[in-house]
Order: C-alpha cells, then sequence, then structure tokens
C-alpha cells in the first residue's frame, strides 16, 4: 500500500537516550491532554504563577523575572542575548563545543562584537582564563559560557567566574539547557544574571517552553538600553508585563504545554531536587563505568564529565554510525551522533528526567555486549 497523508499514524515507541528529546513520565502526558484554557482564562494565570513559583525553585533563585518562554532552548538563547546586547557591545564567549559557537553566532547577527575565547573540545574553559578575559574586558556587556556542553559531554564550573563579574557591570549569561533539572543550577549562588534552558532534556517533558530567569541586574541593563529591544516576541519588557500581575495579552501561549511543565516539574518537586541530582548522578556514572569496562573511551575531561550526557569514543569493532543506526531500528533505541569532527567518530549517550534509571543503563549496555560480540 502506498503511504497515505490520512492514515492513522502511529509513532514508535522510542528509548530516547540520545542528547535530547527524553521520554516523558506518563503523567507529563496525561496532563497534556486536558482541556483547553484561553491564554488570558484566570485558571491558566494561576497555573502559570505554580510554574513561576517551581521554576524558582529549580532555577534555585528568587529572580521575579522567571517565566517558561513559548520556544525550545534556542528561543532562550537568542532571547537572553537579545534583550540585553546592544549593537557594537563586546560579547565574551567561552567556545569548546558546538553550543558556544552558537552563542557566537547568535550575538554576532545581533551586531555585537564578540571575543572569543576558545578552549579544546572535551575541556573546560579554566576560570582563571576567563577571569582574565574578562578583565581586559571590563566593559563588556556579557560573559557567556556553556554550563553543560551537550556536544563534547563536559560540565563547566560556573561559580569562581560568577563571583568575579558580580563586582562590575558585566552580565553573566549561561546556557543551561541540558543541566537544569539532572545537575545543580544555583542562579543565585554563582551570580547569574541570565540563564535559559528548555522543557525536553532533564525537567522531563516535550519540547516546546523554555524556562528563562533574568537578575535585577540584568533588568537595571535592560531598562538602560539606548536601543529598543530588537523583539516584540521574546521582549522581556513586554512579556514580563504577561507573566504578572498586570496579564497583559502578549501571546497566545500553549495551554496544553504549560500543563506539561507544570506536571514535570511537580515530578521533580516530588523526587526533591537534590534526590534527583543525585539520581542523575548515580547512572551516569554508572553507564560510563560500564562503558569503559566493555572497551569504550570516554572523551570529556576526567572531574568534569556530566553525567546527564556522556560522550564515548566506540571499540574499533564497532563503527559509530553503522552502530548507532541498528540501535535505532533493531532496538528502538535512540543514541546521539557526534557534532561537528565528532559525528563519525563519537556517540553521545543521554540519561535525562525519568530516563536515568538502571534498567536503562543495563539495556543499552545489554545490547551493546551482543553487538561487541557478534
Ligand atoms: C539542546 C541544546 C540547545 C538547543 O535547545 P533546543 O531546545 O534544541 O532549541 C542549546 N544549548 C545546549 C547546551 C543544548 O544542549
Amino acid at each position: 500500500m502506498s503511504p497515505s497523508p490520512y492514515a492513522e499514524m502511529h509513532p514508535s515507541v522510542r528509548l530516547l537516550l540520545g542528547p535530547g528529546p527524553a521520554n516523558v513520565h506518563p503523567r507529563v502526558l496525561q496532563a497534556m491532554s486536558a482541556p483547553i484554557l484561553g491564554h488570558l482564562d484566570p485558571e491558566l494565570l494561576t497555573i502559570m504563577d505554580d510554574i513561576r513559583a517551581m521554576l524558582q525553585l529549580v532555577f534555585r533563585t528568587q529572580n521575579e523575572l522567571t517565566l517558561a518562554l513559548s520556544g525550545t532552548g534556542s528561543a532562550g538563547m537568542e532571547a537572553c542575548l537579545l534583550n540585553v546586547v546592544e549593537p557594537g557591545e563586546k560579547v565574551i564567549v567561552g567556545v569548546g563545543g558546538y553550543f558556544g559557537w552558537r552563542l557566537t553566532e547568535v550575538a554576532r547577527r545581533l551586531g555585537a562584537e564578540v571575543i572569543q575565547l576558545d578552549y579544546p573540545w572535551g575541556d573546560i574553559a579554566d576560570p582563571e582564563r576567563v577571569i582574565q578575559t574578562y578583565r581586559q574586558h571590563q566593559d563588556a556587556k556579557v560573559l557567556a559560557l556553556v554550563h553543560a556542553e551537550t556536544s563534547t559531554g563536559v560540565c563547566q564550573p560556573l561559580e569562581e567566574i560568577g563571583q568575579e563579574i558580580s563586582r562590575g557591570d558585566t552580565l553573566f549569561l549561561v546556557d543551561c539547557v541540558t543541566s537544569l533539572g539532572g545537575i545543580p543550577v544555583e542562579v543565585d549562588h554563582w551570580k547569574i544574571d541570565l540563564a535559559y534552558s528548555c522543557s525536553q532534556k532533564c525537567i522531563g517533558m516535550p519540547s516546546g517552553l523554555s524556562p528563562v530567569t533574568v537578575s535585577e541586574k540584568a533588568r537595571a541593563a535592560i531598562s538602560k538600553r539606548k536601543s529598543p529591544i530588537p523583539s516584540w516576541y521574546v521582549g522581556f519588557d513586554v512579556l514580563s508585563r504577561y507573566w504578572s500581575e498586570e496579564r497583559m495579552y502578549h501571546h497566545t501561549i500553549s495551554s496544553t504545554l504549560l500543563y506539561g511543565l507544570r506536571e514535570a516539574l511537580r515530578l521533580i518537586w516530588e523526587e526533591g531536587l537534590e534526590n534527583r541530582w543525585q539520581r542523575h548522578q548515580k547512572y551516569g556514572t554508572l553507564l560510563q563505568e560500564r562503558l569503559t569496562s566493555l572497551g569504550f573511551t570516554l572523551f570529556a575531561r576526567e572531574g568534569y564529565r556530566l553525567p546527564v550526557l556522556t560522550t564515548v569514543a566506540l571499540p574499533a569493532r564497532l563503527n559509530p554510525t553503522q552502530a548507532r543506526t541498528r540501535l535505532l531500528r533493531e532496538h528502538s533505541i535512540e543514541v546521539g551522533a557526534g557534532l561537528g569532527e565528532y559525528k563519525e567518530k563519537l556517540w553521545r549517550i543521554g540519561l535525562m528526567g525519568s530516563n536515568a534509571n538502571r534498567a536503562n543503563v543495563e539495556y543499552l549496555c545489554g545490547v551493546v555486549t551482543e553487538m561487541l560480540r557478534e
């Protein structure tokens, strides 16, 4: 039979062990089938308030301006940069992976003068070097780093850098897309001014929303802009008027996505944020131990390995691309390919949200063991 656009669809049940999306808890999907509410319905506004309160807990912040943007993590990245950066201003960006590079690209498109601090893929940006660069460019508007670099599996230390930057006018912008809900993120304690994430990685819902939080220091900088914020849709000035008491009509936010996010955050709250970090750490470490004993080589620098996203080179017997294709076709398991020059060389394995459990580690390692025996 030829494929028809009118036929029923039956997407396969996948075990999503790539860099996101991850599988979501059934309670989240169920919440997303609740009746639609209008974007200014008092019931929906209450749900938005609940979400803000829970996002403040997950981000560990008191920031009033904490909300879920309509869009994916990339929307959060664009929003955080474009609300604060004006043409000609300096933006320092640490680049040791694909997403650091993407930050420079967004900043360039905004007309910023990008000061690129390169460091090798698989390594961290050495805090001393970052601080040195900052001291040479204290007039920079923003210093931006990726907390969990999903292309390399590296966790970037932030605290020392945040403390240093907080003394001046430069804003500290951090990509928390892969870290939020999976490993410690301490927005207030680390003096982060702008942080964004996504819904489909460690938060545990489908993609479509981007949690964002903005400090008072960043809000003050926005109010002192010389040129208008070059976006309506993700302009924090107008968005905050929708998410605050004023309830100004801004855009038709998806009630369905908000239900999903509320339930996903409630699951985090039920588990306890710190327990959740520990669970991700435990099974990420277990996966890394198992893979090493099977002859895989971990890519990220020891001591800075993310538990939520493991980057590995395969034993010579396995071709990364072919083995990945077989995992999907024969076992319905998705793992990620490397990015950039590592496309044919690495696997990126995610254990995010409810996927971070022993059964998934055993299942994947069992299948891989079989493939190695053939
Ligand atoms: C996934 C990811 C993004 C992009 O998020 P989308 O939701 O795919 O738009 C940005 N930064 C990092 C570090 C990521 O892992």
